[in-house]
Order: structure tokens, then C-alpha cells, then sequence
């Protein structure tokens, strides 16, 4: 175990002998031993001993050290007031902190004051704003292995929980498949993973924090009692035994770093709960930690939505950009996202990682986007509107944790005051889902009353230190405060009375926080002074005195204002509370805010980009997918820069499989990626660039794209190439969208050739799904020509003086040369170089010895009868290699069986 976790040594040694203070710290060590534990000690967070020279170095603070009669301790301590950035260092360096706060005023009871764990931060359950990307989910996840359900019951599957502590989003799914699994993982890209005994950590493996947690927690049994607590009918609600564990596993790890044991604030549920009366103990115990802002769970098969695994999302740079530097805005989520609030922004992010299949729910999408797109005088003042309105899913989070403030509440009610507003916007709308949007808009006038009669407009950050109950909603508060102002008053007045009584002139009335209130009396006429002054004070050039009534009207005062402020603290919880059982409420608000907000962002962007409705083709079960873009563009390549040239893309079962061939930076890429983009756009329910598009949705795209190496994996990039080509063998069907780039390259051309042949084959024959497949090996379009259902497209370069021109428009058929040379004078390669290379080319091409890449090959070498093609030596490939080639089923074949087998080709050849 890291040193800086867990009890430091030094102390577990004499823990019987240690001061009462350092005997805490020492037993919260061990209690929370997966994490730093701050220790609060007056206005600092401390840590001790090996923590503490961890803390030091990592956030860069001083290392001083605490002396007491049984040694002496490394220590180093962060400003309460300003932790959260120490905290987030912290979590960065991957660390889990446990915050242990005073609890009990110093001096409220005898002995050391109290502290106790009052939260856990860790990756995937964070909850303060400041640690929090507003406009993304923060999961934290956990997975489950258990039998499976249905018809397949005795297949072992796993299952995946996926909670947001910070807004109560909550999903759960399962399958026998792990890669299935894993791509959901990649889908929700979770911030941290609890896992059990025996869990496949390899799901999480370099992706995010994990943790493991209580086995017990994943029990059946005991996870079930966990998820009833938050759901009626959990056999109902999820899928399988497995769904139940990981569901129940997430709640009880949220509970936990929700510091269970401290009840502080929590003082009045708890009474709450003794009221109630008929639980048992352990079920209050556990209840008292519930997150009643979890009220949602949804259970979804990963099949309802379209697939998109981890190398695809990261291909189509849905959320990363490939090219990492300074390009951040260059992601689809970048130029989509015209969101107003982050509730938008977050739903928006969710609809493209989980783009739908259901035509239904695509379309009704689109009907609002459409009707949006076309009304700007309903769509600019709506996005205007929705700028006002605050993160609720976090706030009612806050409020239901307790964790809220007065100006939080503000926030809430100045949100609800712009709902009637919003609402009216869409009173008129023609379309069905703008209409049930409508209808759930609802302001929640009771809510948005209790907060303006209850709370000033505008409260202090504190809490406890009053200012924050409006006047005229409490009697009592009111007498209390009326009780301190008369007090004031009288005080006001003294000053002149006295003055008048005494005949002194100069003698004033005053306050300081020591001594409280005082009459002064300057030397020269302490003479005058009545007899019932008494002396408090002597200074330099006068003496302060008080006198009894004074005395009692302070006391009046300070205990009115004592009382006042912790009454509105009382009330101030009472409306907390008041609010907090109105969270489904809040929440059907948020969720009705945050769609019309990404729809309003989908038509923003449509409208300003020129973007098209696309046409919903009726999915035929036993036929391909049919695609058919009239001047398509890629939306983020097209933004990027002045001019983009629009291409049409028509795919359908019949002419399914396209090979692309072109030069180098002739567009093949950006082509592709805009077909497989504009598919996905439109079972966002979004418009896409394009004059016109007409498609049937696929069920998942496949991207093997560029070449990448898994150095950490200890892979080539001819492994993960081969890698991610057996995936995509092994799971495309007829309705996915596969994109080829480039395969074949981390190898020799003729290996390179012969694997791109075999798997343009396979796709064609067996897998039959609709490819686009750009190659630089020319004979793979004449293999096209000999596929049914596949066919070629190009693109030209004009080579002008020299130097090449790019057209980047599309054309049928194949291209004549990959203009490498050229290429590399336009990227300014030294003219030496390039007349060399000049030279070896014209060489290669009269010699024979050219690389198939350059050369269209020659039509008798790909007769039918030998489907020969040329090698890297020349000489064409024996026929029987050739079939042996053939009869390959890559699908079946892992990347080193594949690696094996072409050795042993190979040799062959050479023999
Ligand atoms: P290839 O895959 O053929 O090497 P890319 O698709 O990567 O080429 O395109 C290279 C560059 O050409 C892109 O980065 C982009 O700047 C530009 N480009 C590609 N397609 C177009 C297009 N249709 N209109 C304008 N520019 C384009």
C-alpha cells in the first residue's frame, strides 16, 4: 500500500500512548485507508507523517512538523478556505481525499473536539461545482459478474452501473459479451470504477481510477435491499441478478463517500425517521445516507442504441480531437454544442454518445428541430431565456444532500421565474414533442413562493450567521429581531440622554467586541461622572464605564440576535428540507429544460450552417443499408476552414462496398468520416450538412482508421491494426457502416495487399455490410470491378507546373497514380530529394520493380483464373498462395494466428 495511506506507522506503534487529538487522526487513517484524510485543525486541513511529505511534494506546500509529548510528526497543512484546488491536485495525482471536519464547536464538550469523515472526494463521485465539468456527466461505475437472464441464462454476463452523484443520473446494463460491455464503458467513459472480488479490471484498465470496494456491497442480497431502498421493484426494474449487484454496489459506494458516520446537519431527518417509528435500526442507519435525488434509473440493452465503440468514437472525433494540438473545438460535440445552459449541454453530449435506432424517436427529434430551425423569432428569444437558467440537477442534488446554501435557493427560484417565460415560447407549437415539452415545463409556482417569501434576494454565502430569512415569514424570528432593534435604538438614544444628564458634552457611547458597549468620558470630566458608572477600562486620555440597565440592554440584544440567527438556521433547513421532497418535481423541470435546450442547439447550428433535414429510409431486415447524400460535408473538417467542396456519397445493397483511391491528402479520409457523421447526425435526431440526405439507420459503425500504436499495450501498430480488424470481422453485419483506411500498411505491400484483398472479400461476401474502403493499392479496384456489389471512386489531382492541385471532389471509378512525389514537394521536401525520388520512380516503372501503389496494374494480371498480383519482388503470387489466401476466415483467426499464417505464406513465396 502507498505510505501516505492508511494509519501512519509511526503512530500505529503507540496508538495507546498518543494525544487524544493524534489518536483520532490515527483511527480515521484507518478507517478511510484508501485515502489522505484532511484533518481539520482550526482553519487548516492537516495530514501527518508519510501523508504529509506526500502533500507537501504534490502541492507544492511547506513541510513543518508537530511536536507533542510523544514525538514529534511530519506535518503539512492546506487553508480550509481554499482547499478544493489542493483537492483537486490531489485527485489528479490520483489520490482518493477524505475530508474529516470538526464537528462540534471547540469547548462544546470536554476532551479533544470532535471530528468526523463528513465526505470522501474521489474521481468518479464528485459532487462541488468547482471540481465539475458543467456541461458533462461525471460517472463513476460499477460492474457486477453474475448469471444471465432470459433464454441464456447460464451464459455469465456482466453487468455495468453507471451513477452521476453529482445530478442523479443513473443506467444500468448487461450482456455475455465484455466487449459489449466494454464499449459501454468507453460509451459513458466513467471517472472511476468500484469493483468487487474477481472483477475484470481490464474493462477500466489505463481509462480511470479504480477502486476496490466492499465485497459485500455486491452481494445479491444485500445490493438488492440497497436498490429497493431507491426503487420499488428491483426485480422489475433490471435485467438480471448481475444488474442488481453493480446498481446496488453504486449506491452503497455513493452513500459512503457521502461520510455516513457524521450526523450533524442531519439531525432533524433523523427525528424524521423517529417519528415514522416502525423501521428497524438498520434500516434507519442505512436511510439516513440515502441520496433522495437518485429517482431515476434507467436500464437500457446497449442494442437500442446505435454502437459505437471506444476506436470508433475516437476515429469520428465525436468528443477528442485527433489532432490534439490546438484544435479542441475541432470535435462533432464542438460544433454542435450551441447550448445555452449546462443542463443542455449535458444532454446534448449524452445524445450523441447514445445516438437512437427507434426512426420514432428520430423523428420526433427532427420535428422539433425543424420547427425550431424554421422560427427564428421563436428560437433566438428561447436560447436567450435558457441562458438564465441554472444547473437544477446539481442544485437539487446540493439541496437534497444538505449541502445547499441561501444563494443556491435564489438560483433556484430565479430559474423557476424564467419557466412561464420559456413555456409561452412553445405555447404554440405545432409538433408533438415541443407540445409534451410544453406541458412539462412546469414552474413550480409553490416552490418559487416558499423561496420568495422565505429567503432575502440577496443572502451571504454563510449559513449560520442569519441575514438570510426574509422579514414577515417567521413571527418569531421577527420578535427576536424587533427585541434586538429596540435594544439598538435605546442604545442610540443613550448618548444624548446621558449627554443631557451628566452636562458632559463630549462623552460618547460606543461598542468593541471585548468589552461591548461602553460610555466614555474624557479625563477632564470624570469628575461629573454620575454614581451609577462603573469602571471598565482605563485608557490614555479617558475611562469607559458601563452601567447596569446598559449591561442588561446589551444582554437583550446579543441574545435576541444569538437566538435569531439560529433560528433562521432552523428555518433555513426547514425550507431546504421543504424543497428537497419536491426533487422529482425539480428534476421533470430540469430534464424538460435540458431537451428543449439541445434541441434549440441542433437548430441553431442547422440554421446557421445550412444543415438539412435528413429522410428516415423504413429499414429493410434482410438488405444492407441504403445511404444517399446529395453534397455532403464533413461538419467539423468544413468549419475549420474557408472552403469546403461538397460530395455525394450513394451506397446501397446493391452497390454496398466502395473502394476509394486517391493521392495522399486528395480527401479520402474526410470523405469517409463524413458519410459515417452524417449517419450518425441523423440518428441524433439532428439536421446534417448536406443538400440532401436520405438514409436507413445502422445499427453500429466500425471505424479502422490511421495508424496508431498501443505503445503502453506493448502492441505494434500492425497489431492493433489486426486487432481492430477482427472486431470488426467478427461483429459487422449487414446494417453496420464499416470504414477501411489505409489497411494493411504496418506490414510488406504484398502483405499489406493480400490481408486488404481478403478482407474486401470477406466484407463483401460474408459479412455484407455497406464499407467505404480508401486503399492505396490500386489492384483492390480491380477486384471491385469483379465484386458484385462493389464499386470504385477517386479522387483527382491536377497536377498544374509541377505542382499538384487538390479538387477534393469525388468521381466514379478508380484514380491513375498516388502523385507521392508531388505531395512531397507541396509539404516542401528539398527539390534534391524529390528529383531524386523523381528518378527511382521513372527507374521502378521501366525496371518493373515499382510498387504496386504507383503503378495501375496491368488488366491480364488480374485475370480471373489467377487473381495474380504483384509481390514485392515483381513476381506475381503462385496461384495456389493466392487461394490459400482465399479460404482465410479472418473472422475466426486471432492477430497472431493471422500473423503466423502470413509467416508462413511468406516463406513459402520465398522458397
Ligand atoms: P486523404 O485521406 O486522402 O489523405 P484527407 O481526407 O485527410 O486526405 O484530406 C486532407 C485534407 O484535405 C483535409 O485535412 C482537408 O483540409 C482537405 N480536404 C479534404 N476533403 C476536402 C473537401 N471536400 N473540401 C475541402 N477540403 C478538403
Amino acid at each position: 500500500m502507498d505510505p501516505a495511506l492508511g494509519p501512519p506507522e509511526a503512530m500505529a506503534e503507540k496508538r495507546d500512548e498518543l494525544t487524544p487529538m493524534m489518536a483520532q487522526y490515527h483511527d480515521l487513517c484507518a478507517r478511510y485507508d484508501d485515502a489522505i484524510v484532511l484533518f481539520q485543525v482550526g482553519d487548516f486541513y492537516e495530514t501527518f507523517c508519510g501523508a504529509a511529505e506526500r502533500t507537501a511534494r504534490l502541492l507544492e506546500i511547506a513541510l513543518t512538523s508537530r511536536e507533542d509529548s510523544t514525538g514529534e510528526y511530519p506535518m503539512a497543512g492546506i487553508p480550509i478556505d481554499n482547499a478544493e484546488s489542493y483537492v483537486e491536485t490531489l485527485l489528479e495525482a490520483g489520490y482518493r481525499v477524505a475530508v474529516a471536519d470538526q464537528v462540534e464547536e471547540p469547548g462544546e464538550s470536554p476532551g479533544v473536539v470532535e471530528r468526523a469523515v463528513t465526505r470522501v472526494v474521489t474521481p468518479g463521485t464528485l459532487t462541488e461545482d468547482e471540481l465539475l465539468a458543467s456541461d458533462d456527466n461525471n460517472f463513476v461505475a460499477a460492474v457486477a459478474r453474475g448469471r444471465g437472464s432470459g433464454a441464456k441464462s447460464d451464459d455469465p454476463e456482466l453487468a455495468l452501473a453507471l451513477l452521476d452523484v453529482s445530478t442523479g443520473d443513473f443506467f444500468a446494463t448487461s450482456s455475455t459479451s465484455s466487449e459489449a460491455i466494454a464499449d459501454e464503458v468507453s460509451r459513458f467513459d466513467p471517472a472511476e470504477a468500484v469493483v468487487g472480488p474477481n472483477a475484470p479490471t481490464d474493462l477500466f484498465a489505463e481509462r480511470c481510477m479504480v477502486t476496490p470496494y466492499d465485497a459485500t456491497a455486491f452481494d445479491r442480497e444485500r445490493a438488492g435491499e440497497t436498490v429497493s431502498r431507491y426503487f420499488r421493484n428491483p426485480d422489475a426494474l433490471l435485467a438480471s441478478d448481475a444488474e442488481i449487484r453493480a446498481c446496488g454496489a453504486a449506491l452503497a459506494y455513493a452513500e459512503y463517500v457521502r461520510g455516513g458516520e457524521h450526523e450533524g446537519e442531519r439531525d432533524t431527518t433523523l427525528e424524521e425517521e423517529a417519528e415514522g417509528g416502525e423501521n428497524d435500526t438498520d434500516a434507519d442507519d442505512s436511510d439516513r445516507n440515502r441520496l433522495e435525488y437518485i429517482t431515476h434509473l434507467t436500464r437500457y440493452d446497449p442494442r437500442e442504441y446505435l454502437l459505437l465503440d471506444a476506436v470508433a468514437m475516437r476515429s469520428l472525433e465525436l468528443f477528442e480531437p485527433r489532432a490534439v494540438e490546438g484544435r479542441e473545438e475541432a470535435t462533432l460535440v464542438g460544433v454542435l454544442d450551441e447550448t445555452a445552459c449546462a443542463l443542455g449541454g449535458r444532454t446534448l453530449r449524452d445524445w450523441i454518445r447514445r445516438p437512437l435506432l427507434e426512426p420514432d424517436r428520430i423523428e420526433a427529434r427532427l420535428d422539433a428541430v425543424e420547427e425550431l430551425t424554421a422560427d427564428l423569432q421563436t428560437r433566438e428569444p428561447l436560447h436567450d431565456r435558457l441562458r438564465n437558467v441554472y444547473d437544477l440537477e446539481r442544485l437539487i442534488g446540493r439541496i437534497s444532500r444538505e449541502r445547499a446554501n441561501a444563494r443556491d435557493l435564489r438560483s433556484l427560484r430565479d430559474t423557476l421565474a424564467v419557466v412561464p417565460e420559456i413555456r409561452e415560447e412553445i405555447a404554440d407549437a405545432d409538433c408533438t414533442r415541443l407540445q409534451e415539452l410544453h406541458g412539462s415545463l412546469d414552474p413550480l409556482v409553490d416552490v418559487r413562493e416558499l423561496i420568495d417569501d422565505a429567503i432575502v434576494s440577496d443572502p451571504p454565502i454563510e449559513i449560520t450567521e442569519g441575514d438570510i430569512i426574509a422579514q414577515g415569514y417567521d413571527d418569531g424570528l421577527d420578535e427576536l429581531r424587533a427585541t434586538a432593534r429596540d435594544g439598538k435604538q435605546w442604545i442610540d438614544d443613550l448618548e444624548d440622554g446621558e449627554r443631557e444628564r451628566t452636562g458632559i458634552d463630549s462623552l460618547k457611547v460606543g461598542y468593541n467586541s471585548v468589552h461591548g458597549y461602553y460610555i466614555e468620558v474624557t479625563n477632564p470630566n470624570l469628575e461629573s461622572v454620575p454614581e451609577d458608572y462603573q469602571r471598565r477600562q482605563t485608557l490614555k486620555n479617558s475611562e469607559r464605564f458601563v452601567t447596569p440597565e446598559l449591561k442588561e440592554r446589551e444582554d437583550q440584544i446579543v441574545g435576541a440576535e444569538e437566538r435569531a440567527d439560529e433560528r433562521e438556521y432552523e428555518l433555513f433547513c426547514e425550507v431546504r428540507r421543504e424543497i428537497a421532497a419536491e426533487v422529482e418535481r425539480v428534476q421533470g423541470l430540469a430534464d424538460a429544460l435540458a431537451t428543449l435546450d439541445a434541441l434549440v442547439s441542433l437548430a441553431t447550428v442547422a440554421a446557421q450552417y445550412d444543415y438539412c433535414r435528413p429522410e428516415l429510409l423504413e429499414r429493410d431486415e434482410r438488405a444492407g443499408l441504403e445511404i444517399d447524400i446529395d453534397g455532403g460535408r464533413h461538419p467539423v473538417v468544413e468549419r475549420t476552414q474557408e472552403s469546403f467542396v461538397p460530395n455525394d456519397a450513394t451506397l446501397t445493397n446493391a452497390q454496398r462496398l466502395a473502394v476509394i483511391t486517391g493521392p495522399n491528402m486528395s480527401g479520402k479520409s474526410t470523405y469517409m468520416r463524413q458519410v459515417a457523421q452524417i449517419t450518425l447526425l441523423a440518428q441524433v435526431g439532428s439536421f446534417v450538412p448536406a443538400r440532401a440526405a436520405r438514409l436507413t439507420p445502422a445499427d453500429r459503425i466500425f471505424t479502422r482508421v490511421g495508424a496508431s500504436d498501443d505503445i503502453a499495450g506493448g502492441r505494434s501498430t500492425f497489431m492493433v491494426e489486426m486487432d481492430e480488424l477482427a472486431t470488426i470481422l467478427r461483429e459487422a453485419d449487414e446494417h453496420s457502416l464499416v470504414l477501411l483506411d489505409e489497411v494493411g500498411r504496418g506490414t510488406s505491400t504484398a502483405d499489406g495487399l493480400a490481408i486488404a484483398q481478403a478482407i474486401t472479400e470477406h466484407l463483401h461476401d460474408i459479412v455484407g455490410a455497406t464499407a467505404l474502403f480508401a486503399t492505396h493499392h490500386h489492384p483492390l479496384t480491380e477486384l471491385a470491378d469483379d465484386l458484385e456489389a462493389a464499386f470504385t471512386l477517386h479522387f483527382e489531382v491536377e497536377q498544374v507546373d509541377g505542382e499538384v492541385v487538390f479538387h477534393h471532389d469525388i468521381a466514379p471509378g478508380a484514380a491513375t497514380g498516388s502523385y507521392g512525389v508531388e505531395v512531397a514537394t507541396a509539404a516542401g521536401v528539398p527539390a534534391d530529394v524529390v528529383e531524386r525520388s523523381r528518378e527511382l520512380v521513372a527507374d521502378a516503372a521501366s525496371d518493373g520493380t515499382a510498387d504496386d501503389d504507383d503503378v495501375p496494374i496491368d488488366a491480364e494480371a488480374t485475370d480471373e483464373s489467377t487473381t495474380a498480383t504483384a509481390s514485392a519482388d515483381g513476381g506475381d503470387v503462385p496461384t495456389d498462395i493466392a487461394a490459400e489466401l482465399r479460404a482465410l476466415d479472418l473472422a475466426h483467426l486471432t492477430p497472431v494466428e493471422a500473423l503466423t499464417e502470413l509467416d508462413r505464406l511468406k516463406r513459402l513465396l520465398e522458397e
